[in-house]
């Protein structure tokens, strides 16, 4: 029989006689092929990984063989949010290569250093538009904690019927920082990595040196800027939040 294999992980077999049918689909079952669409956990019929460890020289971190685990991760923390029905693409690679291509996905995971990914959002269902990078470092560890504010904000602001990767691109970046930042209001480590300048300057009175006994306030950055700061604090061995707040503390002494 005639086979294709297509872009999304399928094997397409055709021209199939009639007659033909019920041996193939017996051929398929006893090798534990379900063919059922239906009978497939719908985040797993839509989600690609790309091989990375142990057969891809270029991996960083695992890919392939830690996509079902995350994906489980995934499935309990939407039926924990009463989100049972949901399901969007998920892509996973070990490099940025992205042979995967994670970043067409609603969410994808591109490796960025050991068990740390860089997250992307807003793809479309059907891939007809890129994802943008969200995080450059997400801890697989703090997988849930990571995702469950965006699901949250996901489930009471999203338009009927809109899909998780239109409503990451429609809602914004920005909002959905804001929204995860006050709906994590538990104090964050100085040495949080986490996306934003998301802890920042001592309250008043400003002094020279910033203690991180204040009292933290968060701030808002723009994507652009919020780089550039990583790349500052990480060329001087600081904290984002300290740069931040040294930053911050000359220049309204300057002006002052
Ligand atoms: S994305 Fe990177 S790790 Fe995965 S197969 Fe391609 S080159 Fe290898």
């Amino acid at each position: 029989l005639p086979m294709r294999l297509t872009p999304n992980h399928n094997l397409i077999i055709y021209e199939i006689e009639p007659e033909q049918q019920q041996a193939l689909e017996e051929i398929l079952k006893s090798n534990g092929i379900i063919i059922t669409p239906e009978g497939i956990e719908p985040l797993v019929r839509y989600s690609m990984a790309c091989p990375a460890l142990p057969t891809c020289g270029l991996a960083i971190t695992e890919s392939e063989r830690a996509l079902p685990g995350i994906i489980e991760r995934i499935r309990v923390l939407l039926d924990k949010l009463g989100l049972q029905q949901e399901h969007f693409v998920i892509r996973m690679t070990g490099c940025p290569n992205g042979c995967a291509r994670p970043y067409m996905a609603e969410l994808g995971f591109v490796g960025s250093a050991p068990e740390k990914y860089q997250v992307w959002l807003g793809g479309s269902p059907n891939q007809t538009r890129l994802a943008r990078v969200y995080e450059n470092k997400m801890p697989i560890q703090e997988l849930e904690s990571f995702l469950e504010p965006i699901f949250v904000y996901f489930k009471t602001e999203r338009q009927a019927e809109e899909s998780f990767g239109d409503f990451c691109d429609r809602i914004g970046f920005d909002a959905i920082r804001d929204h995860c930042h006050s709906n994590q209001p538990t104090p964050m480590s100085t040495n949080s990595e986490n996306g934003l300048v998301n802890e920042a300057v001592a309250a008043e009175p400003v002094k020279k040196t910033v203690s991180t006994q204040n009292r933290r306030h968060r701030i808002r950055v723009r994507d652009e800027l919020h780089q550039r700061i990583k790349e500052a604090a990480a060329k001087q061995g600081k904290t984002m939040t300290d740069l931040a707040a040294e930053a911050l503390e000359a220049y309204l002494e300057k002006i002052s």
